[in-house]
C-alpha cells in the first residue's frame, strides 16, 4: 500500500510541479527577453516589407503584431556563424527570425523556446552524423536549428514553389517542440493534432501516387518531412494547396491557428 501511495504522490504531485516549474522558468525568461528587447530600426522594416513577402501583405494592424512578435523572437535567440561565414548580419538574423515569426503567428507568445540557437553556414555543410552534405537540420537534443544561408536564400527567390528551406526546418522544430513537453510552451491543440495525424498515413500515400502532385518526393520519407513540405506549401502557395487536399489545408489551420490565404487573398 505505502508503494502505491507514493505511485500516486510522484504522478498527482511532482509531475504537475515539475510542468509548473518549467512554465515559470519560461516566464522568467520572457520577462527577461521583454525588459532587454531588442528593437528594429526603420531600415529593417523597409528591408521586411521589400524582401519578406508574408510581412508585407499584412494589414497594419498585423504588421504592428509581427513587428512586436518579431522583436521577441531577435531577443530570444543567439545566432553563430559557422563553416567559415565571417558573421551573421542584421538581415541574416532578421531574416531567420521573420520566418519563425511567420510560422508561429498563429500563437501569440509561442517562441519556440527549446531551439534556443541558430548555426547559420555560408552553403551546403558536411554533416558527420551521416556524412552527407546538409541544407539544413534542427537537432533537438542541443536546441539547435541549423540552415546553409545560401540554401534558405534560394527558399525566398521564388515564393511560390513550395520549396522554402527556412519554413520547412522551422516546421521541423516547431513538430518536435510540440514532442518536447517540457519547454514551457503548449504548441498543438490536442484535438486539432489529432485530427491532423489521423490524415497523415492516407496524405502521404497520396503524395506517393501522384494524387496530390503539390508535395515534392521528400514529402514521403516519413511524418517529419511530410509535416515540412506541408507547411512550405502552406506559406508558399495556400490557395492551391487548399483547393488540391482542402481537408488537410483546414486541419493545418486550426493546428497553426492561421490561415494564409487570408493574405495571399487571391486565388492565385
Ligand atoms: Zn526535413
Amino acid at each position: 500500500m505505502a508503494i502505491t501511495f507514493k505511485v500516486v504522490a510522484i504522478l498527482f504531485v511532482m509531475i504537475p510541479a515539475y510542468y509548473l516549474m518549467r512554465r515559470v522558468s519560461w516566464w522568467l525568461k520572457q520577462t527577461r527577453f521583454l525588459l532587454y528587447k531588442r528593437k528594429l530600426t526603420q531600415g529593417d522594416i523597409i528591408f521586411l516589407e521589400k524582401y519578406f513577402p508574408f510581412y508585407g501583405r499584412l494589414n497594419p494592424i498585423h504588421k504592428k503584431e509581427f513587428l512586436s512578435k518579431l522583436e521577441l523572437i531577435l531577443s530570444s535567440k543567439k545566432f553563430v556563424a559557422r563553416g567559415g561565414l565571417n558573421e551573421v548580419t542584421n538581415e541574416m538574423e532578421v531574416l531567420i527570425s521573420a520566418t519563425i515569426t511567420m510560422v508561429t503567428f498563429g500563437w501569440k507568445r509561442l517562441r519556440l523556446a527549446h531551439f534556443h540557437t541558430i548555426l547559420v553556414y555560408p552553403n551546403t555543410y558536411f554533416s558527420n552524423s551521416n556524412k552527407t552534405y546538409h541544407r539544413g537540420e534542427v537537432n533537438p537534443r542541443f536546441g539547435l536549428i541549423v540552415v546553409s544561408w545560401r540554401c534558405f536564400v534560394e527558399g525566398f527567390l521564388d515564393e511560390k514553389d513550395g520549396v522554402n528551406l527556412g519554413i520547412h526546418e522551422i516546421a521541423h522544430a516547431l513538430k518536435l517542440a510540440h514532442l518536447i513537453d517540457s519547454d514551457g510552451e503548449k504548441e498543438f491543440e490536442t484535438q486539432a493534432w489529432k485530427a491532423y495525424k489521423k490524415l497523415v498515413p492516407t496524405e502521404l500515400e497520396n503524395v506517393k501516387s501522384g494524387v496530390n502532385p503539390l508535395f515534392r518526393n521528400a514529402a514521403t520519407l516519413n511524418e517529419h518531412e511530410f509535416f515540412a513540405v506541408a507547411l512550405e506549401n502552406f506559406f508558399e502557395r495556400p490557395w492551391e494547396f487548399f483547393n488540391t487536399r482542402p481537408e488537410l489545408y483546414q486541419s493545418l489551420v486550426r493546428l497553426l491557428k492561421q490561415d494564409p490565404r487570408v493574405w495571399a487573398k487571391t486565388n492565385e
